[in-house]
């Protein structure tokens, strides 16, 4: 029998750099271009990207179940319509053709040069068009924190939150891919309680960092996805920064939540890794006092063991670490989610996203936002250029990077990366 593709011995005729997060047992799917040709469906192996549309042109991908249709599409959300069954499949078949002993692409000249690319080369895209985007808030020392600086430290958590996974809709049309810098958004405050709200550029620009997940088709309008379905349901996972204003938040945010301090971008790691991959990397989460109610209960390991790091690196400066989670600690695993997201028959659908919401930790370290790691704005952190920020500044970029390792093996992301602009002024 042939070994599975998450086999910690397999190697790949593709070289693969020592601490590289995509060795042959990852296999990520993305969207990548070069030579401002249209993007196409892609993964990645090493520092090695492979068109997978000339795979499937050759008839190497067939019997995967997946149209070859689909290999020629923008976005892969015509590939992930086929489902998990199809999807496991196709990895499976990628994982063989690279397999140091199969000749089949390692031995064709021509082949190998038509499909392999430099990553260094090529351009990555949004990886998923994604129609419906939602935002959860999982992380309970996240939580705990917003709630003891904004409202009261005795009551943090408020009543509902130990009871079900609490999120929003949030908005998909302005995810951006790793890479694209966005622009200081502009907005409503009101600095002063005493005085008028005033218009301008937020003062309190931050990062969250997040991971999220992306859906296979799900079921129809009406229908419910219980915690034991979800993960037939999860085609991969991606980094994210959902970038928030804080200022405006907090004037903008009540009754209904948070508006425009939240959608004006939203970055996106461009390797989705596959569920598939994460499974040697499954963990027990938080224990859950109270007992969840029924259609909230899971069996077996929900957490995945994802160490995630952020730097800010100012202009024409070095990267400093200021922060260092990891998703496991997240109090609602993303079966919980997904089942609480369906259980009043709201669909999901091919290619929607759902965020974690800021994964903090249990140590100052481990806070995922510059509001909980600078306590807002009461203890700035120090640069290694020795400048101080209690939120992001113009010209700074912030990198989020993520990964699994056990056993030798090392699964990972990437990077999600973006630089901050100064607000555009109006014309
Ligand atoms: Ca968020």
């Amino acid at each position: 029998m042939t070994k599975p593709p998450n086999d910690p011995s397999l190697r790949s005729w593709i070289r693969v750099p020592k601490g590289s997060d995509f060795p042959i047992q990852n296999i990520p799917f993305g969207i990548a271009s070069w030579n401002g040709e249209p993007p196409l469906p892609a993964t990645r192996i090493g520092d090695t990207v492979v068109d997978l549309s000339i795979l499937a042109d050759m008839g190497l991908l067939d019997g995967t179940g997946i149209a070859r249709e689909a290999f020629l599409a923008s976005r892969l959300n015509d590939l992930m319509a086929f489902g998990k069954p199809a999807a496991r499949a196709l990895r499976e078949r990628l994982s063989e053709l690279f397999r140091e002993e199969n000749p089949t692409l390692r031995d064709d000249n021509e082949l190998r040069e038509d499909a392999l690319l430099p990553a260094d080369q090529v351009r990555m895209h949004i990886p998923v068009e994604v129609g419906d985007y939602t935002d959860f808030y999982s992380s309970r020392e996240h939580a705990t924190n917003v709630g003891t600086m904004f409202r009261d430290p005795a009551n943090a958590l408020l009543p509902n939150w130990l009871h079900l996974p609490v999120g929003y809709h949030g908005r998909a049309s302005s995810l951006i891919p790793s890479g694209v810098p966005l622009h200081r958004p502009m907005g409503q405050t009101r600095p002063d309680p005493n005085a008028p709200p005033v218009f301008g550029p937020t003062k309190q620009l931050d990062f969250e960092l997040e991971v999220g997940f992306l859906t296979f088709p799900g079921k129809p309008l009406g229908q419910r996805i219980s915690t034991a379905e979800a993960a037939d349901h999860i085609f991969g996972l991606v980094l994210f920064n959902d970038w928030s204003a804080r200022d405006i938040q907090s004037w903008e945010y009540v009754p209904l939540g948070p508006f425009l301090a939240k959608n004006f971008a939203s970055s996106m790691s461009t390797w989705v890794v596959t569920l598939d991959a994460l499974e040697p990397f499954r963990t027990a989460g938080p224990a859950q006092d109270p007992t969840p109610l029924t259609y909230l209960r899971t069996q077996g390991h929900e957490a995945f063991d994802i160490a995630l790091e952020v730097d800010i690196a100012p202009e024409g400066g070095a990267a400093t670490t200021i922060c260092r989670s990891n998703f496991k600690h997240l109090y609602w695993s993303m079966a919980q989610q997904l089942a609480h997201h369906t259980v009043n028959g709201c669909n999901v659908r091919c290619g929607d996203l759902m965020a974690s919401g800021t994964i903090s930790g249990p140590t100052p370290d481990s806070y995922g936002s510059m509001l909980e790691l600078t306590w807002r704005g009461t203890k700035p952190i120090q640069l290694s250029n020795g400048e101080e920020r209690k939120f992001i500044n113009d010209g700074d970029t912030v990198t989020m990077r993520g990964h699994c390792e056990k056993d030798g093996l090392r699964i990972g992301f990437g990077e999600v990366e973006a630089k901050v602009l100064p607000a555009l002024p109006f014309a």
